[in-house]
């Protein structure tokens, strides 16, 4: 896939106003701070979509952004910031959940982990979501070029792998917004959810 064009359809604060487009989607999630931002605009190049945040968890809404007229790249609120209220969690809770149950449209979600800090309980929860909705997902090992060496690498994967629970052959990306490592791989993901 060649991204082209790539804009800002809507943004969404509630889960009741996530109503559905004749459109396909492919959802991104992960906890606040895992290079969620920096990976859109490193697959869409030239359009500066998400804002890289210098504070996590402020991202609180759904972000809808048409790609090249045909898809949607939805941009899921990050989850996992310490300092957020029980009320404020819940809310984060309806409005995913809202959105991952009974979306047709949405054919595939890419789950961020970071490598350096690991999957944690929330990632681990996420995968539970999407397995129980049917949803198909890929997972992306965020920040490698943090990883220095070949070693650190293969074992990130299985560290992800163990950690969330995966199959043995299930495919994991290694990715970086520095480098782009992994940009052509998340970019054919895109294109195996779309088919
Ligand atoms: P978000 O909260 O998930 O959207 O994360 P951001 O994209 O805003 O990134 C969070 C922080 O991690 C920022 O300081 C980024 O510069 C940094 N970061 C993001 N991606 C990478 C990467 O691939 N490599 C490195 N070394 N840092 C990254």
């Amino acid at each position: 896939i060649n991204i082209k064009k790539a804009q800002l359809y809507k943004t969404v604060f509630k889960p009741e106003e996530l109503s559905e487009t004749p459109y396909k989607e492919v959802a991104f999630v992960g906890r606040s701070n895992v290079g969620k931002s920096s990976l859109l605009n490193s697959i869409v190049k030239n359009y500066k979509l998400a804002k890289v945040s210098s504070s996590p968890g402020k991202t609180r809404s759904v972000n809808f952004y048409f790609v090249n007229d045909k898809f949607f790249i939805v941009d899921l609120p990050g989850y996992g910031f310490a300092k957020i209220s029980k009320t404020e969690q819940e809310r984060w809770r309806s409005l995913i959940e809202g959105y991952l149950k009974n979306r047709d449209k949405l054919k595939g979600v890419f789950l961020l982990v970071d490598s350096k800090v690991g999957p944690t309980d929330k990632d681990r929860m996420m995968k539970d979501w999407l397995v129980y909705y049917g949803i198909p997902f890929a997972v992306v090992a965020t920040k490698i070029d943090k990883l220095k060496k070949q070693s650190e690498k293969a074992t990130v994967e299985k560290r992800i792998r163990e950690g969330l629970d995966l199959p043995k052959q299930f495919p994991i990306i290694k990715f970086s917004a520095k480098t782009n490592e992994g940009r052509v791989e998340v970019l054919k993901q895109i294109e195996r959810f779309l088919e």
